[in-house]
């Protein structure tokens, strides 16, 4: 009986391991065409200037319209899309779709659009040599100023060989481009890598922000962040501010950028501009 029991428990296993293995399959096949099929989508959340609380720029974030199971967020698709390459693709719809998307709104409404565009991108890019061109071509074709641009890669790039990613990213700043270090602060060595690489904008994880009001600990490592940020002349930028009063506090440290819910969610480039739309002065820094 025993040995039976063993015999149906691998089965059950067997039949899971096959159904997980299906499923993946069949999310992976329905990925690949999510972008043929034209379910990809650009959303943009506002990076609004501190302290008068103007909408400076904007980043890009891909949503998946799946029609089986709605709008997905990235968290959902992106490690399966990292897995099989597949980000590649998906990365370069955003960038091309962002430049775009930036480049008609400056031209339509110069008043009121970003001045700029901040958009992700996975660290496998960097291993593509044709990473420069790429990013050369999305310029040329939509007419948005290289200036306009900003490429966001996280700490994990810093991981890989070094002399490689410095070189690639000094020749995608060659183009014009901005670089910038996403969730600043999670990953290794943080500061030996701002000796080495070539970057212009440090975006501080939102962990650090999160608890940052009555922590005076963290209040002093954030400070110090800014501090050094501004020391070597980049441009430090708060993420995932979610309250009035971290963002008062962020100012009072001389934070010069913040984003997070509590300044606007991700949204359709539409939506926001519909928002934006509105004179500034009849804007309210907390609308979201
Ligand atoms: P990220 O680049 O650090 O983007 C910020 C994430 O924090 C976004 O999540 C955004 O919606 C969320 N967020 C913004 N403000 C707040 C806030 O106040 N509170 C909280 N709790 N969250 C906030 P999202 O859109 O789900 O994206 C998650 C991650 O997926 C991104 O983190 C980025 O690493 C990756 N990702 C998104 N779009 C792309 C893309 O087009 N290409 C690549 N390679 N990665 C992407
Ligand atoms: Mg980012
Ligand atoms: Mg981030
Ligand atoms: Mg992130």
């Amino acid at each position: 009986a025993a040995k039976d029991l063993g015999k149906n428990r691998f089965m059950v296993f067997e039949t899971r391991m096959h159904e997980q293995l299906l499923s993946r399959l069949d999310q992976e096949a329905r990925l690949r065409e999510a972008v043929h099929r034209g379910e990809l989508r650009l959303h943009l959340q506002p990076v609004v200037a501190l302290p008068d609380g103007q909408v400076s720029g904007a980043e890009a974030l891909v949503r998946w319209q799946d029609p089986q199971r709605g709008l997905q967020q990235p968290g959902s698709f992106i490690p399966l899309a990292e897995e099989t390459g597949m980000i590649i693709e998906i990365d370069r719809w955003i960038l091309l779709e962002s430049c775009r998307t930036i480049r008609r709104w400056q031209e339509e409404s110069p008043a009121t659009a970003p001045a700029w565009v901040s958009v992700n991108l996975s660290a496998v890019h960097l291993d593509l040599p044709d990473l420069t061109d790429h990013v050369a071509y999305a310029l040329a074709t939509t007419g948005l100023s290289p200036h306009c641009l900003v490429l966001e890669l996280t700490e994990t790039v810093m991981m890989r060989d070094l002399a490689v990613t410095s070189a690639r990213l000094e020749e995608l700043r060659q183009l014009g481009v901005k670089i910038a270090i996403d969730d600043f602060g999670t990953g290794y060595s943080s500061l030996g890598y701002l000796r080495d690489i070539p970057v212009d904008v440090l975006k501080i994880d939102r962990s650090f922000i999160t608890g940052l009001v009555g922590n005076a600990r963290q209040q002093e490592l954030v400070s110090a962040i800014i501090q050094l940020g501004h020391t070597l002349g980049l441009r430090v930028v708060a993420e995932g501010v979610e309250e009035a009063d971290q963002l008062t506090l962020l100012t009072v440290m001389g934070c010069k950028f913040a984003q997070g819910y509590h300044l606007g969610r991700p949204q359709p480039p539409d939506e926001l501009r519909a928002g934006l739309a509105v004179p500034a002065l009849a804007r309210t820094v907390t609308g979201s």
